[in-house]
């Protein structure tokens, strides 16, 4: 059985699922201007003292965004810290919202689809 805490990263699969979202996702990774307006709509941001690190676009910029910055060429220790990002801060609720029609959801959505294709997911048990 393989250890998915130890398991290498399966980096060929990860460069195709960003291959198949390049379009809309580096477009959005180009828009963005790092106004934070989309902070306001999200809950999770105001109800942590407004922590930067709950903005919806730190928190794209920081995973997806890493992702294409890295050319998908990243470690397990990478995907987990990111996987703090999509998943800790961030319930998916769509709530967000971005005047330049930026939609943060599915970039946030693509970037947990990814961690876990390589088995970097939250655990509950
Ligand atoms: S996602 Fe939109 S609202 Fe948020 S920082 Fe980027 S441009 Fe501004
Ligand atoms: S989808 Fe995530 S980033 Fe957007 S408002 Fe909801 S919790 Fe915040």
């Amino acid at each position: 059985m393989i250890d998915q805490q130890t398991a290498s990263v399966d980096i060929n699969f990860i460069r195709d699922m960003l291959k198949k979202n390049k379009g809309k996702m580096k477009l959005s990774l180009s828009v963005c201007a790092h106004c934070s307006l989309c902070a306001e709509s999200c809950f999770l941001f105001n109800a942590h003292h407004q922590d930067p690190k709950y903005m919806p676009s730190y928190k794209f910029i920081h995973s997806i965004g890493t992702l294409y910055k890295k050319k998908g060429k990243v470690d397990r220790s990478m995907l987990e810290e990111m996987s703090i990002n999509i998943w800790e801060r961030c319930v998916l609720c769509t709530r967000c919202y971005c005047p330049f029609g930026i939609d943060i959801p599915s970039m946030i959505a693509l970037a947990r689809s990814i961690c876990r294709s390589q088995g970097v997911f939250p655990r509950y048990d």
